[in-house]
């Protein structure tokens, strides 16, 4: 074996996960390869947060992550938090904002995420100038063909043979096949015995069919503010309609709790006594429609289409004629309207990947997989996911860094 393909580390991958975990060691003094297979590195990265890449969130904590095990994510985030990485950004000079919010009543409101001002092409040069300074050497367009184990492991790529002494897989889930998803992780992970977990689409919007998808296509464009729930879970942030169905963060964030068959529940008008008001209006302006009331609160094309659906007998009877039981009946719609979507629109635009590599086959304190020594697992191809709002980064930093601090 020559001296020119032998390196201490080498990272399969050079996304966010792969990038940090290659300086954490580069700065060790360990040589690192990355071995990326597309043409350009940290993808998603640029692609983020509209191109101003949500970097972080200042209240990420390990209940903002889904996982069969919850408590995995503690170790790591404990060890490389979110304040971690502002330092980094902030040593880089690269300014940044957090973003703001409207509430229930209108109001701004923040939730912690952290935007650069300018690009996500910042987050991703600050990586590359950390990773050159620890001396980390990349690799694109190199494909591996297998994987094998000697007194390290050896690598067949496209690129030549290459050997390490410990190998860390950063290459991801299946969410966005362009941006480089792939399931090589999982194969990877089996190949070592590892078990690996059903995996789906997250952070994904949702499709829907007949009636509901000629409504939303309808509606498309207009985003309200809701409360969405399924599963017990609830959050309280943007609809968006679209063509397909309903997209936005309030749907993205629940489809990483909805399952085929689960029924989705939206409170149209979230912090708003719907009863109450019509009550009043009936009380006060008894000779108003029903459709004059609610334009006052959302938008009148959707109240068309929800008269459509929900008032059509009294399309046109005064507010005075309409017993109170059935007003009470039609602002409930207005608070639990119920859909059942179809499907999501699955990887292809989904932000992560839900599932994967079984926790329990690695360690939380070095990442490094339990049934073979040197073989470390980071970011998104583990079971480990977050919400929306900056907490995928900040698991890749974290697991990234202590696997760098290990490997
Ligand atoms: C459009 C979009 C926007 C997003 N916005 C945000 C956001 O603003 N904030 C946030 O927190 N999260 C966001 N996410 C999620 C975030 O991008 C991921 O959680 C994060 O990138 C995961 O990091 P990773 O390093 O594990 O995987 P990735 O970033 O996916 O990196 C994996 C790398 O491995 C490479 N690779 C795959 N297979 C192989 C192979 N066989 N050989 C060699 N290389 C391989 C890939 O090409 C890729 O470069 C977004 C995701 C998408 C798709």
């Amino acid at each position: 074996m020559s001296d020119s393909n032998y390196v201490d580390v080498i990272i399969i991958g050079a996304g966010a996960a792969g990038l940090m975990c290659a300086i954490t060691a580069g700065q060790r003094g360990r040589k690192v390869l990355m071995l990326e297979k597309s043409n350009k590195v940290g993808k998603k990265i640029l692609m983020s947060g509209g191109g101003r890449c949500n970097f972080t969130n200042m209240y990420a904590e390990p209940e903002n992550y889904l996982s069969t095990n919850p408590h995995f994510c503690k170790s790591a985030l404990s060890r490389y938090t979110q304040w971690d990485f502002i330092e980094l950004v902030n040593k880089h000079g690269i300014e940044y904002n957090e973003k703001s919010h409207l509430d229930n009543a209108g109001e701004e409101t923040h939730k912690g995420q952290l935007f650069c001002n300018d690009s996500a092409k910042q987050i991703l040069a600050m990586l590359l100038d950390e990773a050159k300074q620890a001396g980390v050497e990349i690799q694109t367009r190199c494909e591996i063909e297998s994987v094998e184990c000697d007194h390290g492991f050896k690598l067949d790529t496209s690129l030549g043979e290459y050997h390490c002494e410990s190998l860390v897989v950063a290459s991801g889930g299946l969410s966005i096949p362009t941006l480089g998803g792939s399931g090589f992780g999982y194969e990877l992970a089996k190949q070592y015995g590892m078990n690996v977990l059903e995996h789906r689409a997250g952070l994904v919007p949702f499709t829907l069919s007949g009636a509901l998808k000629e409504m939303t296509s309808r509606l498309s464009g207009l985003a309200i503010h809701v409360d969405i729930s399924c599963q017990r879970q609830s959050f309280n942030e943007e609809l968006l309609f679209t063509h397909r169905g309903l997209s936005g963060p309030a749907v993205l964030q629940i489809s990483n709790y909805w399952h085929p068959g689960d029924i989705v529940t939206i409170d149209l008008l979230p912090g708003r006594d719907v009863a109450n008001i019509l009550l009043d209006e009936k009380a006060n302006n008894g000779k108003s429609l029903l459709r004059t009331v609610l334009s006052k609160l959302l938008s009148k094309k959707l109240v068309s289409e929800c008269e459509a659906m929900w008032w059509q007998k009294e399309k046109q009877t005064s507010l005075a004629e309409i017993p109170d039981t059935r007003l009470q009946e039609i602002a409930d719609k207005f608070s639990g309207w119920e859909i059942k979507p179809s499907a999501t629109e699955g990887y292809r635009t989904a932000e992560v990947t839900l599932g994967g590599v079984d926790t329990n086959d690695l360690s939380s304190q070095t990442m490094e997989s339990k049934t073979r020594p040197n073989l470390y697992f980071i970011g998104e191809v583990i079971d480990v996911t977050g919400h929306l709002g900056g907490y995928n980064f900040q698991w890749a930093w974290s697991s990234g860094y202590v696997a760098g601090l290990n490997a």
